[in-house]
């Protein structure tokens, strides 16, 4: 499969595979599948066309026009076509210039495409065509390649041909009993019938057995991953009766939930064990995370070691450090009046402090004095020195790659143990891919008390005159007591930036980016320098209004949190920043301005910043999208359920799912071509047991050439070498 493309096929067609397509193995290329089949038996006669339908057909090119296009610059081809039956057709090709070197009389092609009507005669407007030769006219399903200007899907056709009738079959990396028992074809077999099918079945049968090499592929690689960290040595610590840990829980105000049992008690087994624990917590926003991390952390000092918990801002770690110093109480006060006998001490540690108590929070963790210090994620980067790191815990994960992780584990004889707590939902097949090294706890419970959020679309396409009742929302929210978070976009000020003032929606006057139809899709997202003042002087005036974005120092931010934690401030105007972590339980309305410019699970989680009490809190999400838009769909989606996990597969069925499974892989042309985290969610689970298997039988894939060649495929060579080298 290494082997180079010359000479089993010519010179010129070799160099165009390497440079247009990156092809230069016999492997690249006979992994290079189609991107669809012409099934001869469904294509259809230009006689029973009709306007309006899809039409794939195979016709001969007759005539050819060149002409200059009317209105734009560039030519147009007019293109006649006639079929076996001798009916014929109109073509138009906007792009003239290029296509006639292709499209000239003579040639047979397929043509697929909408069928229209142009001088009341059908025609197909700019069509879709493969060429054919002679070897595609008898077969019964013509395979369209990925192809580019320079080399066309026939020209790809026959090289893939030619290198599958010169080569003998490869060796089968995937076990023999494997196959056996899923029931799949030979690896020869399935690259011959994927590129050459013979029937329908012939191709979903080679197709799901191309689809297990790259499921194997990426969970052996994730299992020899997990090896690599797990088989490090750390420090056990098992629980201690009497300890910090017990006289926490003793004091605890509520019950645990049963979910934070179940996890609490998989966490105390996994940090008793001589390996690091690697797990991943997900709970929605409010399960309860951080009485999880805390227990997990009060164990570790409990076993006489130091626990860091890293947070994605500096806000966030000082509201954490805040809040971890209350749930703790007097245990948290170590040395200090009131404190318990046993108690610890929390330590804030982050880049503004001033230089004083940045070198006292330094000189407490590398004393020990401090068995819990908070910070942000450059704590561990910045090389702050522990005196016995046991722990690390990460709050919210979803900011952070496989890397990262890496980094914090560090390179030390004894690896510190990983907690990582993710707000966002994982969807099944995101978390034995993505994050497939990890062991996956899952709170699915809230505790009780929490109050519902109800969210509502206010679509100012139709309903312009909404944006006043939100407005008046707001206010009553403001007179009922409570705290309201308006979250935009942008943070704005940034002139030149091709955002002139004029642009923006009048808040106050909701008629002016109502009507605007196709401006609203150009205008920059609302931001909250601008938005800001306007409500003050507007909408909101009268109520006290603070604004928090990421361009603010960090002890600008913090001030700003606080007055509005202590209600000294009615109203928030924030970026996402407020995303993550912050908790006000007062705060019971969200307005999210131009909602549609965030995805499905940002918005999830903002509106999860309220409700965090016991009133109930409203979420409105003010859009300028039009009705039945994908951008409508998707916020409708958000007010229909407040179920994370069902949202994070809406995400998933959204998003690009190649940029999910890009996380696996660093930056290289992906080797995943045919696995789909919706579609092949049982292969994927099964594959990992398989992989697990191998991997412990066989950690260094010796006796197993073929599969560690699989994964190099699918996650790069230098990866494989990472994980094979170090056995
Ligand atoms: P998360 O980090 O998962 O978003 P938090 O840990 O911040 O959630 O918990 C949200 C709130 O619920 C906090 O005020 C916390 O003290 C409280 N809480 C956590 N567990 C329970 C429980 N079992 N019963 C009642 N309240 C709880
Ligand atoms: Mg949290």
């Amino acid at each position: 499969m290494l082997s180079p493309l010359l000479p089993l096929v010519g010179k010129r067609a070799a160099e165009l595979l390497a440079a247009q397509l990156e092809i230069h193995t016999v492997g690249d290329l006979v992994r290079h599948y189609p991107r669809r089949y012409v099934d001869r038996g469904k294509l259809t006669d230009i006689a029973g066309l009709e306007i309006g339908e899809h039409a794939t057909l195979v016709a001969q090119v007759e005539k050819t026009t060149l002409r200059d296009m009317r209105a734009r610059r560039g030519k147009l081809l007019s293109v006649v076509i006639r079929d076996e039956k001798g009916a014929t057709l109109d073509c138009t090709f906007f792009n003239g210039h290029k296509v006639q070197h292709v499209i000239h009389p003579g040639v047979r092609a397929v043509f697929s495409g909408k069928v229209g009507v142009f001088n009341k005669k059908l025609q197909l407007t700019h069509p879709q065509f493969e060429p054919l030769d002679e070897a595609d006219e008898i077969r019964p399903f013509l395979s369209v390649y990925p192809a580019t200007g320079k080399i066309n899907s026939q020209e790809i056709a026959r090289c893939v041909r030619q290198v599958l009738d010169l080569l003998d079959d490869p060796t089968d990396p995937l076990p023999a009993s494997l196959r056996q028992r899923e029931g799949l074809a030979e690896l020869g077999r399935a690259l011959r019938r994927i590129h050459v099918p013979e029937s329908e079945a012939d191709f979903h049968a080679a197709r799901n057995r191309l689809v297990w090499d790259e499921a194997m592929g990426v969970q052996l690689a994730l299992a020899l991953r997990r090896q690599a960290t797990v088989s490090r040595p750390a420090a056990a610590c098992p629980p201690k009766p009497g300890g910090l840990l017990d006289a926490f829980d003793a004091a605890l105000p509520f019950t645990l939930t049963a979910g934070q049992h179940a996890v609490g008690a998989e966490i105390a087994a996994d940090l008793a064990r001589e390996h690091p624990m690697n797990r991943l917590v997900q709970g929605d926003v409010g399960a309860g995370k951080t009485v999880i991390a805390l227990r997990a952390m009060l164990q570790v000092v409990d076993g006489g070691r130091q626990a860091a918990l890293l947070a994605p801002t500096e806000v966030l770690a000082a509201q954490h450090a805040r809040s971890l110093r209350t749930l703790l109480g007097p245990l948290g006060r170590s040395g200090e009046l009131g404190g318990a006998d046993q108690a610890t001490a929390v330590t804030l540690l982050t880049g503004s402090l001033g230089t004083k108590a940045r070198r006292q929070a330094l000189l407490d963790a590398q004393s020990g004095a401090a068995g819990i210090v908070v910070g942000t994620h450059a704590l561990i980067q910045d090389h702050v020195g522990f005196a016995d790191l046991g722990l690390v815990v990460v709050d919210e994960q979803h900011r952070f790659g496989v890397e990262q992780r890496d980094a914090l584990r560090g390179r030390g004889e004894l690896a510190p143990h990983m907690l990582v707590m993710t707000a966002t939902p994982i969807p099944r097949t995101v978390a034995m891919t993505v994050y497939g090294d990890l062991e996956v706890s899952a709170l699915r419970e809230l505790p009780g008390g929490r109050s519902p959020i109800a969210t509502t679309v206010v679509p100012l396409a139709e309903k312009p005159t909404w944006l006043q009742r939100v407005w008046r929302r707001v206010h009553e929210e403001v007179a009922a007591g409570h705290q309201v978070y308006i979250v935009c976009p942008r943070v704005g000020g940034d002139n030149g930036k091709g955002d002139p003032d004029a642009d923006l929606v009048d808040l106050d006057d909701p008629d002016e980016g109502a009507d605007s139809d196709d401006g609203a899709a150009r205008r920059p997202p609302l931001a909250v320098l601008e938005v800001a003042p306007r409500l003050e002087e507007g909408a909101l005036h009268g109520l006290r209004i603070g604004i928090l974005h990421g361009k603010l120092p960090p002890d600008e931010k913090d001030t700003v949190m606080r007055a509005f934690e202590r209600g000294e401030l009615d109203v928030l105007v924030a970026t996402t920043v407020i995303e993550v972590g912050v908790d006000v339980p007062n705060a019971t309305g969200m307005v999210i301005l131009d909602a549609d410019r965030f995805g499905l699970s940002q918005l999830h989680q903002l509106r999860g910043r309220v409700g965090r009490g016991s009133a109930a809190g409203v979420c409105l999400l003010v859009t300028e999208a039009p009705e039945a838009s994908t951008a409508r769909e998707r916020l409708d989606a958000i007010a229909g359920t407040t179920d994370g996990f069902e949202l994070a597969r809406l995400d998933l069925e959204l998003r690009r799912e190649g940029d999910v499974l890009g996380a696996l892989q660093s930056g290289r042309r992906s080797g995943l071509r045919l696995l789909s985290l919706l579609r092949h969610e049982e292969i994927i689970a099964k594959a990992r047991v398989y992989a697990a298997d191998i991997v412990a039988e066989d950690p260094g894939l010796r006796g197993r050439p073929g599969l560690a060649a699989l994964v190099g495929e699918t996650v790069g060579d230098e990866e494989r070498a990472a994980y094979l080298d170090k056995v």
